[in-house]
């Protein structure tokens, strides 16, 4: 398999580092795969409260779609998608590639739907990103051990895995993927800061507030957090909006 690490979303919210929406685009033998999806092309859908403390760019290039088709590769054969949660900076995308099978942890999906809490996790989610109606493939926390998390095999799809790291959001997971050489992690929004996952861990203070007011649950947040810490070298950890660790999968 190939795997193409991509930006699918910059954002530059106040007093905060740039950024970005790191997305995978997956060669695999049959399909295209991607994981998380940043924001469609042409989105027009965002509240204006997620504007103003997120403040995307929302350059019709940094798309998934144009990004397939950058790479000289058919969005039609995207298949699968994989998201780590469903916040609208993740799952904007989906309606680009409207045939594609979507697989997330069903708790996720109860969240999005049926949405409970306090303001900011009532409102969070744009159910018009999928009103399409996706096929989901919903997964729970079942999955085999992978160096002390839960990694969930997905349906028709080898070497891609669900990890159930919820905090950030009620059904948030990581995604691992089998390169043959060695497994990456996607972490989605587990962090926000490279830092985090460093012994000892720093971030921003900035970037510290903003995590702990978004997430539905801190404590399991950090649980989570402090697991990631403790994998080994050969697992390639990096989340979804740190700008400097794409910089280093890409470069
Ligand atoms: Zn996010």
């Amino acid at each position: 398999m190939k795997v193409h690490h991509l930006n699918c979303g910059t954002m530059t919210p106040p007093l905060m580092p740039r950024m970005v929406a790191h997305c995978l685009l997956i060669e695999t033998a049959h399909d295209l795969v991607l994981v998380d999806t940043g924001f469609a092309l042409g989105e027009d859908r965002l509240e204006p409260f997620f504007l103003r403390t997120s403040r995307p760019r929302l350059d019709p290039a940094e798309s998934a779609v144009r990004q397939v088709e950058g790479l000289g590769l058919d969005p039609g054969d995207v298949r699968h998608i994989v998201l780590t949660h469903l916040d609208p900076d993740h799952a904007g995308g989906l309606r680009d590639f409207p045939h594609a099978r979507v697989h997330l942890h069903a708790a996720e999906l109860a969240a999005a739907t049926h949405p409970s809490g306090g303001v900011a996790q009532r409102r969070r989610y744009l159910p018009a990103q999928w009103s399409h109606g996706p096929d989901w493939a919903l997964y729970d926390d079942a999955g085999d051990d992978l160096y002390g998390l839960r990694a969930r095999p997905l349906d028709g799809l080898e070497g891609v895995a669900l990890v159930p790291l919820a905090g950030h959001t009620r059904g948030h997971s990581g995604v691992a993927v089998d390169t043959g050489d060695g497994w990456l992690l996607h972490a989605g929004d587990a962090y926000w800061f490279h830092g985090e996952i460093f012994t000892p861990p720093h971030c921003p203070p900035a970037l510290r507030l903003a995590q702990r007011f978004i997430a539905v649950d801190h404590a399991r947040r950090l649980a989570n957090l402090a697991r990631l810490r403790e994998l080994p070298g050969r697992v390639r950890v990096f989340s979804a909006h740190d700008a400097a660790e794409l910089a280093r999968c890409t470069g």
